[in-house]
């Protein structure tokens, strides 16, 4: 089991079964760990962690998919890439900051040769490294190498050849007999959808197949207004209905398939849109917009950003060699509910939404204060309906 401290007592994370808890000072005690310096100090932050439990990092810049919706906006390499000792160098400073996991993607992971030197260095010296790739390249032999991973996310938005809906390309093939490979190696397998409205009505085939395929989680991610999909965001994002219908639907194909169904971050407004009592939600440790805090994104250079989808907050990975410290940027997004503005300073689930995605926000608005503008309650507040109770 790994541990670290925090003000409010600490946070335990086991790999098997994979779990982070975040537990009192009560509980630190009664398993018998040190009393911590931490605890002796009175800090008003409560909720503001130590360091992130998790980073995204891109590896490259670098993919030969050319997908009109990357976030990124990969194809090629940032000439300022950090090689593979520097690589190594970051993920010792995030390991001594205590991070759990790392999320290792790109532009494509897999068109840089070090990929699994860096996986296995990440390993070795206590993260959890995941990987999200497309699937191109994933042999039978390749499959065998990624058991390193805590687990692989394959990208895959549709089955068949709704998989082209955002990508404009027919991969499904490629994707499936990747799974098909990965499953096969025993590494612990899921599948990433990007979901806007075009294939919206895709969920119950994926699911289906994620059944078929013997996988039990799918990851929905929004659609977000980053790198290449900034230009196609209110084209493609998902309408107002179908916001509101995403939640009760993914229960209920979850529970038809018995297949887990994640939202990301960006999702929570679309979640407390039908109330669930709060006592749920911060039992299940939902968060909304964690950027800057829970969170980190690093790009392939080192440049930080409070998550992937948000624009570099001017600090670079190595200005954490003496450990975790937050600028004006990664301060502004965490003070957010400081500063909330209506309709999400009068709604009830202000400390668990944070006001959405602020990526959104500020593609959107260009203003990282401006609530979610496709949360539910915020639309129905602009249409003069008010505040949802
Ligand atoms: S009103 Fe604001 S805080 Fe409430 S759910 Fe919507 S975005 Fe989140
Ligand atoms: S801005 Fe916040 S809610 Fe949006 S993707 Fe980043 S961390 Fe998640």
């Amino acid at each position: 089991m790994k541990y670290r401290y925090e003000n409010f007592g600490g946070i335990i994370a086991s790999d098997d079964p994979p779990f982070l808890a975040f537990v009192d000072q009560e509980y630190m005690r009664e398993l018998k760990l040190p009393e911590s310096k931490i605890w002796e100090i009175p800090n008003p932050d409560v909720g503001l962690l130590s360091a992130p439990l998790e980073v995204h990092i891109a590896l490259t810049n670098q993919c030969s998919g050319d997908c009109p919706h990357c976030y990124m906006d990969s194809a090629v390499a940032d000439p300022q890439e950090l090689d593979t000792p520097t690589f190594k160098k970051a993920l010792k400073i995030l390991a001594d900051m205590k991070v759990f996991h790392v999320a290792l993607g790109g532009g494509e992971a897999l068109e840089r040769e070090d990929l699994f030197q860096i996986a296995h260095y990440a390993r070795q010296i206590g993260l959890v490294p995941n990987l999200t790739v497309s699937g191109r390249g994933i042999t039978s032999d390749i499959a065998q190498q990624m058991t390193v991973f805590g687990q692989v996310n394959i990208s895959m938005d549709g089955t068949g050849d709704a998989y082209a809906v955002f990508r404009g390309k027919e991969m499904f093939d490629t994707a499936d007999q990747a799974i098909d490979n990965l499953i096969k190696a025993g590494v612990p397998t899921g599948i990433n959808t990007v979901l806007g409205r075009r294939n919206f009505d895709q969920l119950p085939d994926l699911f289906t197949y994620a059944r078929n395929k013997g996988l039990n989680e799918i990851e929905i991610l929004r659609y977000k207004p980053a790198g290449r999909a900034a230009k196609t965001y209110r084209r493609e994002a998902c309408t107002h209905e179908q916001n509101i219908a995403l939640v009760p639907l993914l229960g209920e194909l979850s529970q038809t398939h018995g297949i887990q169904a994640k939202i990301d971050c960006s999702f929570i407004p679309m979640l407390c849109w039908h109330n669930p009592p709060m006592e749920a939600l911060t039992g299940l440790a939902t968060y909304g917009c964690e950027a800057g805090n829970v969170l980190l994104g690093i790009r392939s250079n080192g440049a930080v950003a409070g998550c992937s989808f948000l624009k570099d907050s001017g600090m670079n990975v190595f200005d954490y060699g003496d450990g975790y410290v937050r600028n004006p940027a990664l301060n502004q997004l965490i003070t957010w509910e400081e500063r909330a503005p209506e309709p999400c300073r009068s709604c009830p689930y202000l400390t668990v939404c944070k006001g959405g995605c602020h990526a959104v926000s500020m593609e959107v608005s260009g203003h990282l204060d401006t609530p979610d503008p496709d949360c539910p309650r915020v639309v129905e507040w602009m249409q003069g309906k008010g505040c949802r109770p």
